[in-house]
């Protein structure tokens, strides 16, 4: 398991990001062209984000 995925997903807003740096297994650059979000720990790979679906609290967004 090495290389880049195809795109990552932008948590702030959902989007799939195609522009991004990936070093050493993890986002090292990337920037939302939807929302502008630029912070690496506010994207995920498609795997990550499925384990974060898997916890159904994380999506909760209802107070
Ligand atoms: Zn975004």
């Amino acid at each position: 398991m090495s290389g880049a995925p195809d795109y990552i997903i932008c948590l702030e807003c959902d989007s799939p990001v195609y522009t991004f740096e990936w070093e050493d297994g993890h986002i090292k650059e990337a920037t939302c062209p939807v929302c502008g979000n630029d912070d690496p720990t506010q994207f995920a790979t498609e795997s990550e984000l499925e384990e974060l679906a898997a916890d159904e609290r994380f999506n909760r967004q209802d107070p």
